[in-house]
């Protein structure tokens, strides 16, 4: 037998996550967004649950072209564009959609010889302040595109910094892309999961979901579940080694968890090796055979330990789920401080993953 670890994909839950979507923003099309090896549950996997999805969303040109190649005809989005002229020749040979931000952009389109005319979402900034034009100016660019003929169609786009917080919202940036962007009339996509939820003025032609298909609610203060979204990845393992304490034993390095009295551990295969996060601390939730318990000192790279005290059936070969359907991964973020998308995207190569 192997080591124990495993995740599971759940693909159903996968095209449950995109339906709700769908009918949370029904004239909208959504973008399933698929950057970072889809949010870690691998790409070919998330995309072969999504056969109906009106497109995908992505970041990197080889993977993009990955998903032409294998045969996937719906619009691919490439959300930060290109990074440098000749990429614009791939994009034209590969149908492919390219989100536009800078003059130089502008300037590689307007000098390109394309096979084909491609589809531009101008990314505006209202106020994220990472990529896009300063929004005032949306007018001008929108009308060097008009007149470029590399370029089938405009769509406009923005990035809202606090969707997912409710006490900040979108008011002030979805205020400054509208009086900005009113008299264009261009279709628009501004949409992350926070914002499909929460303001569906804000949807537009295309919603851009990411975080939310793979179960995860994009809001601290509600969760997934009450969401309806249904968890994609489960993350389990076995207890491969069993520990009795007596007060004052110390538990993995640094010696940070000392038993006050005694007390039986579990061994779990599971490190930040595997992706788990290091920095979870002593009390970070997992559940052991059905029930709850809690990590005990730091996590190593292959192992950490648990909490076996008041489970005295529970030994080698217990179950323990690290997170996923017995356990939100979103309890396990805040847990550890971060974030459900940091701990997706941290799953390693060396996790097998079975689809279920
Ligand atoms: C990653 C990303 C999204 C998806 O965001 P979620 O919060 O995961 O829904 C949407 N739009 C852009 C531009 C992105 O980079």
């Amino acid at each position: 037998m192997s080591r124990p670890i495993e995740a599971l994909f759940n693909a159903a839950a996968l095209a449950h996550n995109y339906q709700l979507i769908q009918q949370l923003a029904p004239n909208a099309r959504a973008f399933a967004v698929v950057k970072a090896n889809g949010y870690g549950h691998g790409l070919k996997r998330v995309v072969s649950a999504l056969p109906a999805a009106d497109g995908f969303a992505i970041l990197e040109l080889d993977a993009a072209i990955q998903l032409r190649a294998g045969g996937v005809n719906q619009p691919i989005l490439l959300l930060e564009g290109v990074f440098d002229a000749a990429e614009l020749i791939e994009c034209a040979l590969y149908d492919l959609s390219i989100a536009v931000h800078s003059a130089e952009h502008i300037a590689w389109l307007e000098q390109a010889t394309l096979s084909r005319p491609l589809h531009v979402f101008l990314k505006l900034n209202t106020g994220m302040n990472r990529l896009g034009f300063p929004a005032e100016t949306a007018k001008t660019w929108a009308e060097r595109l008009r007149f470029c003929k590399n370029v089938a169609d405009v769509t406009l786009m923005t990035h809202f910094a606090t969707a997912d917080e409710p006490a900040i919202g979108i008011t002030d940036q979805w205020g400054r892309f509208c009086e900005a962007t009113l008299d264009l009339n261009l279709p628009i996509s501004t949409a992350n999961s926070a914002t499909i939820f929460a303001y569906p003025e804000a949807h537009g032609a295309w919603v851009r979901p990411g975080v939310a298909l793979y179960g995860s609610s994009p809001f601290a203060d509600r969760s997934a579940d009450c969401l309806g979204l249904r968890p994609v990845m489960t993350l389990h393992s076995e207890v491969i080694g069993v520990q009795e304490l007596v007060a004052g034993d110390t538990v993995g390095y640094g010696a940070t968890f000392v038993a006050a009295h005694t007390m039986r551990i579990g061994v779990v295969a599971c490190g930040y090796a595997d992706g788990y996060p290091r920095h979870a601390p002593t009390g970070t939730p997992v559940v052991l055979n059905g029930q709850r318990s809690r990590v005990l000192g730091r996590v190593s790279m292959d192992m950490l330990c648990i909490d076996l005290t008041d489970f005295p059936d529970a030994g080698l070969g217990s179950p323990v789920e690290l997170w996923g359907e017995q356990l939100s991964i979103d309890e396990v973020a805040a847990a550890a401080g971060t974030i459900s998308y940091e701990l997706m995207c941290a799953l390693t190569a060396r996790v097998p993953v079975r689809v279920v």
